[in-house]
This record gives C-alpha cells, sequence and structure tokens, in this order.
C-alpha cells in the first residue's frame, strides 16, 4: 500500500461529486491535492482550514497566548471564513493539554426541551426526507460554541477574551476573499438560493465568484458586542431574541429556556495506551473518540505489511468498532454508555481475534442487549484546528455546524447561520421495537463523530501529536488511518496524502481515482464489497519529531500550517 501512495497522481483539479438527490447531502466539494506544505518548526505552530485562520491563531500566540487562546482566535476566524462548516451557530468539541492533564469540553449542541422522538417522522411513522429535514427549523440546536469559547477562555485563557476576538472581528470589518473552496460549495448547494442569505451569497443570482472581497458587517458587529459584553449577549440578549426569531419562523421549538440552560461539560478526556503512547479523544456524546480508540486497539497500533490484509484488518477493525458505536454511543446524560467495557483491554483483545482474521461479512455488536440507530445519511461539513504552544500545551478542537450551511438558516443581525446538528439523532426512535440510544430526547444532546485527538507519552505528561479532522462519520476512519500511519513511522506529509480507505458498514469505501484496479481486484477477491467516492477530510496535525514539530494540513482542503514567528503573508 505504502508503495501504491507514491505512483498515485496528484490532483490539481476540482472534484464535485455527481448531483444530488432529494434525498442525499450535499457532497462535500473538494479542492484537490495541493502540493506538499508541511512545515518545522521549534516554537509554538497552528494548523487550520484557512490561511486567515491559521494567522489569527498565530497572531495569538504571538501576543502571550495559550493554545487554547489561539484555538480561540481560529474558531471566531473559521465563523467568518468558512460559513459553511462551523460558527457562532454551532456547536464544538475541544480535547486540550494545559501542561498537567487532559480535558475535554464538551460543546454539543442540545435539543429543545420540548424536543419528542418522532421529531423527524412524517405522519405515517416514517423518517422525514433527509434535506427536508436539514432546511426545517426542527433541525436546529440551541449553539454550543460561544459558550465552549467562554470555558475555554475561562479555564485555560493567559490572554484577555478580547484579544482572542480581535483578528475576527477586523476580517470582517475589511473583508476577505472568496476562496474557491467556499463559491464552489455555493455553486453547488441544493437549497441555499431559496434561503434568507440568498441575497448575501448570491447576488444577482450568482454563487459569490472566487476572489470576491465579502464583508460581514454584522459578524463584525456581534463580535464586538461579544468581546464587550460576553457570551450573555449571545444566550441572554437581543442576539438570543434574534436567533430564536430566525430559527422560530423556520418551525423551530426552541426557547429562551433552553438557551439559559444550555451548558458546556467538561470532563477527563478518554485515553488508551496504544504502543508507547496515551491516545486521548473526546468521550460520548461524541462517538469520534470511543471508536478511534477501539480501532486502534483492536488493531494494536499497527498494520500488517501486506496490503491487502492491512486493507483487511483496518476494514475488519472499522466495521466491529462501528457496530459497538451504532447501539451503545450517545448523550450519557441521557443513556447509560459502557464507555469503560467497550476500551477494556480483554475485550477489545477477544474481539480482535475478529478483526485480524479473514474480511468480515457478518458484523454484531460486541456487548449484546440493544438495536443500532438506523442512520446512514452523513452530510460532512465541519472544521479542525489543532495548536501547540511554546510551552507544550496543545489545544485539538473540531466543531461544525453538520451540513453545509446548516440548516440554510440565515441570523441576519449575527452574520451567521444555525445548525442543523439535530439530524445527527437516529430519526427513527426504535428499532425492531427497541429505543435506540441516540433517538431524539428534549435537552439531549445528538450523536457525534469528531474525533479531536491527541497523542502524549505513556505517563501523559508531554504531547507527542495533535489531529483532527471533519467528514461526518467519515472523520472516525480519517484519525484512525492517520494515527496508524503516523505510528508506522509515515511523515506528516505521507501521512496527509495516503489515500483513505475506510469502512463503517458493509462497503469497503475508498478514495476516488486513488486506487489501480489490480489492487481493486485484489480487494475483491479477498471478499470486500468495494465503494469508492469523494472523501474530502480535513485534516490538520501537528506531530513532534527530532527536529521540532512537522505541522500540516490537509492537501484536499484550503488550510495551511503556520508556526508561530513565521512571517505572514497578506492574504
Ligand atoms: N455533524 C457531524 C458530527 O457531529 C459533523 C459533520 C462533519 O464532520 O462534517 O459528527
Amino acid at each position: 500500500m505504502k508503495k501504491l501512495l507514491f505512483v498515485l497522481p496528484l490532483f490539481f483539479v476540482y472534484h464535485t461529486s455527481q448531483a444530488y438527490s432529494n434525498d442525499a447531502p450535499p457532497p462535500e466539494a473538494s479542492s484537490g491535492l495541493k502540493p506538499a506544505q508541511s512545515i518545522t518548526t521549534t516554537q509554538g505552530v497552528c494548523v487550520t482550514a484557512h490561511p486567515l485562520a491559521t494567522q489569527a491563531c498565530q497572531t495569538v500566540l504571538n501576543q502571550g497566548g495559550s493554545a487554547a487562546d489561539g484555538a480561540m482566535a481560529a474558531a471566531w476566524m473559521l465563523g467568518l471564513v468558512e460559513p459553511q462548516s462551523s460558527g457562532l451557530g454551532g456547536g464544538g468539541y475541544l480535547v486540550y493539554f494545559d501542561g498537567h492533564k487532559t480535558i475535554a469540553l464538551d460543546g454539543r449542541e442540545t435539543a429543545p426541551k420540548s424536543a419528542k422522538e418522532n421529531r423527524f417522522l412524517d405522519s405515517n411513522g416514517a423518517p422525514l426526507p433527509f434535506r427536508q429535514a436539514v432546511t426545517n427549523g426542527l433541525s436546529v440546536g440551541t449553539p454550543g460554541m460561544v459558550r465552549l469559547m467562554q470555558q475555554i477562555s475561562k479555564q485555560y485563557g493567559q490572554v484577555k477574551w478580547q484579544t482572542t476576538l480581535k483578528p475576527a472581528i477586523l476580517a470582517a470589518q475589511n473583508g476577505f476573499h472568496v476562496t474557491p473552496r467556499l463559491h464552489l460549495l455555493l455553486s453547488v448547494d441544493p437549497s441555499l438560493r431559496q434561503s434568507n442569505a440568498a441575497s448575501i451569497f448570491y447576488p444577482e443570482g450568482q454563487p459569490l465568484a472566487v476572489g470576491t472581497l465579502y464583508k460581514n458587517p454584522a459578524y463584525a458587529q456581534t463580535l464586538q458586542t461579544i468581546s464587550k459584553k460576553g457570551p450573555e449577549y449571545f444566550y441572554k440578549g437581543t442576539l438570543r431574541t434574534a436567533i430564536l426569531a430566525a430559527a422560530n419562523t423556520q418551525g423551530s421549538d426552541l426557547t429562551p429556556q433552553d438557551f439559559d440552560q444550555y451548558k458546556v461539560v467538561t470532563s477527563n478526556a478518554i485515553c488508551k495506551v496504544i504502543t508507547t503512547y496515551q491516545v486521548c479523544s473526546a468521550p460520548p456524546s461524541s462517538s469520534g473518540g470511543i471508536t478511534v480508540l477501539q480501532i486502534l486497539s483492536l488493531l494494536q497500533g499497527e498494520l500488517p505489511k501486506d496490503p491487502i490484509s492491512a486493507v483487511t484488518y483496518l476494514t475488519n477493525a472499522s466495521r466491529l468498532a462501528f457496530a459497538d458505536r451504532d447501539e451503545y454511543i450517545a448523550d450519557p446524560a441521557f443513556e447509560k454508555v459502557p464507555v469503560t467495557q467497550l476500551l477494556d483491554s480483554s475485550y477489545l483483545q477477544k474481539r480482535s481475534a475478529l478483526a485480524t482474521g479473514e474480511h468480515l461479512n457478518q458484523v454484531t455488536a460486541g456487548l449484546g442487549s440493544r438495536q443500532p440507530s438506523l442512520e446512514g445519511v452523513d452530510a460532512p461539513n465541519t472544521s479542525h484546528i489543532s495548536v501547540v504552544d511554546s510551552k507544550g500545551r496543545a489545544a485539538s478542537m473540531t466543531m461544525s455546524i453538520e451540513s453545509a450551511f446548516g440548516s440554510n438558516i440565515w441570523v441576519k443581525e449575527g452574520g451567521f447561520f444555525l445548525n442543523n446538528e439535530l439530524t445527527d439523532f437516529s430519526f427513527a426512535p426504535t428499532n425492531k421495537g427497541i429505543p435506540v440510544a441516540n433517538r431524539v430526547q428534549g435537552g439531549k444532546r445528538p450523536r457525534s463523530s469528531m474525533a479531536p485527538t491527541l497523542l502524549l507519552n505513556a505517563q501523559g505528561t508531554q504531547v507527542q501529536g495533535v489531529l483532527g479532522s471533519p467528514g461526518g462519520s467519515q472523520i472516525i476512519g480519517y484519525v484512525a488511518q492517520a494515527t496508524l500511519d503516523l505510528l508506522g513511522g509515515k511523515t506528516v506529509q505521507q501521512t496527509l496524502d495516503t489515500p483513505h480507505i475506510l469502512r463503517r458498514g458493509d462497503s469497503t469505501e475508498l478514495e476516488q481515482g486513488r486506487f489501480d484496479d489490480a489492487f481493486k481486484q485484489s480487494l475483491v477477491k479477498a471478499g470486500h464489497l468495494i465503494k469508492e467516492g469523494d472523501m474530502t477530510s480535513g485534516l490538520a496535525i501537528i506531530w513532534r519529531t527530532n527536529e521540532g514539530w512537522v505541522a500540516g494540513a490537509d492537501p484536499r482542503r484550503e488550510g495551511i500550517a503556520l508556526a508561530q514567528k513565521d512571517s505572514v503573508k497578506a492574504h
């Protein structure tokens, strides 16, 4: 497989998937593979999905900010420059090493208190078509992002809250140039032209052209007020009124009380020693951390040398982990999630006999007694930030508004989209008559796949690596495969360039156009059911080496890495 990687051509063209049907999510548009650009530094370093966000993080590190402050500056900026992916109208997860311990903050959206389990069923009890559920106030959860930022600043901030907001305020006032990716996503979106954001993103009926100077004065004003008055402007003030008005007009049942009651959950990150490192990631309500750790444990952190066996082992491990994920993982405030059992070494050792054998067809969850959620729709759009500061603190943060441009509901006064995160719940509340763990319930967090991850030495005292990715439930495969590659000795750039191989259900999923026919035929012979598709991961990786930190952004998107003191190019 390694050899294969280097003979594969790199793509510099834009891919789009075929036109989507009414029910399919908009495809994730890729910006093609960029040439190698990873950097090496002994200073702090930031990696994000957009040059301006990386630059904002760098600016704040240079002003004495911690990795947490840098991540915050990047996040405020991403809400402006990637309005399709994340922002104030959404939520996210942070995994943070503060120099002593590794903590997880859960800023996931919550369902309105009044939400019922039949929320996404039609009058006949059938699941709503996915797009209909997305572009509908019913999909909007109480946003967690601003509370998450408040908590990060309170627990880990070294500079003032205002300092982290400043770069994004300036960029929103002065404008930024529309990137090819934003333009492409606008061009292919099936519903945004009919939304209340149409006049902003399709002036004269056409998507904002590449290079257009786009200003967002409402967002600048919002951040300025948040900078002065703090998060209460969002959760209790006039901005809340505007958010509720925008959502309620589209059928949402969110209330002021949902905003009053929103809380970030702080807990220990979930960690497991894999080879010689502690791998730490986000606990439930995300399924990302447990599922990545299960895959790595089932494989004991490595793949066989033979390329076909490597794919078989990787995809078997992934399928086994997804079987457990689909049945047991949900918001732990509502469901007892057997985290300890799922990560128990003897349980995983027993199950690894299945992972490392022949290609698996029949796969069931390992702990019995439940039924899987009936899902299967993926609408990936999200953003990941990786930061290390000069004191060795590290932030791994993944944030989302779920689908591209979220629910398509634009808060005019705020300058941002509202999420459609509630479509991450199982639309059907039961399977074979048994309630599924990830069913809709009032106040509950929908299960996520986000997997912001840190690797530390075995004692958990020093960071070895920082990584994460967008990609819906494909995030899990991207992060697991990248971790295996790094543990196996690939460089950061080789890891970023490696073609993706995933398995979530019955098919072995291959990144489109990256594998030759002979290889695919060998997989079919070994029993794999192959499916190819675009896999626009957005990995952001930082890895410790003898020369310092090596950092790089996924060549499939527009991100960059910048060392703390690098000179900054104007954009
Ligand atoms: N809503 C998804 C999740 O929480 C994220 C979507 C994406 O990554 O694009 O897992």
